[in-house]
């Protein structure tokens, strides 16, 4: 329902762990800003940079908000430049913590938020199964993940697997997806479902919507149809399903947004 990403600048390697931006805390500002469309549940992905640890941390739990940030403050997440965030609204399983996204791949190197349905999920699904692969949730959206996790396995670049994947949905969807090996980058996508990037200085923003990033800038790139994004702290790549370089279209956010 309500998707947030954030990318920033790390430190140098030899800056203390406590120096790095504080990625879960600005993605869920983000949320709290995109409580009004309405959500079941919530989660957050972070992604360490190797100076901060290794891979992918993420917490989850069904209910509102309040539920996890309990659970962020009994866990914290580490510091980290590169952050995920996402309110769920239930359509395929119930509003459990399995099913809150992020949703991981099999490696647990790959983490997927999702807004809207994938109609061709259950094809995908039982493609996947008669391979072996185990499910950890009953969403739609885990289908995308394990997915995302083999197309990086053989083309070993996360923009060009969100291509391949993307080819094969149908319907709508609003996806972000994060790798633990490229740390500083955020794949996004969209079809029939909003996704704006925010553009910061020395950090990018992805959203839902506007309101999750309006705190930080009001500078911003609408994606077209059938597009996917790839921002890092100070780039942002936008290429059409099909491969090839496009434009999103660049606005500034002048009306007066509640601080
Ligand atoms: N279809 C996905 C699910 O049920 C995403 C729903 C949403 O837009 O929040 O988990």
């Amino acid at each position: 329902c309500g998707i947030v990403g954030f990318v920033g600048t790390p430190p140098s390697s030899s800056a203390p762990v406590g120096d790095h931006p504080d990625g879960a805390g600005v993605v869920l500002d983000g949320l709290r800003r995109l409580e009004y469309r309405g959500y079941d549940s919530a989660g957050i992905a972070v992604l360490a940079d190797g100076a901060s640890g290794a891979g992918i941390a993420v917490r989850k739990r069904a209910g509102k908000l309040a539920n996890l940030e309990k659970c962020l403050a009994d866990d914290p997440l580490p510091p980290s430049a590169t952050a995920v965030g996402h309110t769920r609204w239930a359509t395929h399983g119930a509003p459990t913590d399995e099913n809150a996204h992020p949703h991981l791949d099999a490696t647990g190197r790959v983490a997927v938020i999702h807004n809207g349905i994938v109609e061709n999920f259950a094809g995908l699904k039982a493609e996947l199964l008669a391979d072996g692969v185990v499910f950890a949730s009953e969403t739609d959206t885990e289908v995308v993940a394990h997915l995302l996790g083999r197309a990086h396995e053989e083309t070993g670049d996360l923009t060009e697997a969100m291509l391949q994947v993307c080819r094969r949905l149908e319907g709508a969807f609003t996806l972000l997806a994060v790798h633990a090996g490229t740390p500083g980058t955020i794949v996004g996508a969209r079809r029939n479902s909003p996704l704006v990037v925010g553009l910061g200085e020395g950090a990018n923003y992805l959203g839902s919507d506007v309101t999750a990033f309006i705190s930080s800038t009001r500078e911003a790139m609408e994606l077209g149809q059938d597009q996917v994004v790839t921002i890092t702290a100070d780039d942002v790549e936008v290429r059409c399903f099909d491969g090839s370089p496009a434009q999103g279209r660049r606005f500034h956010v002048d009306w007066d947004a509640a601080a």
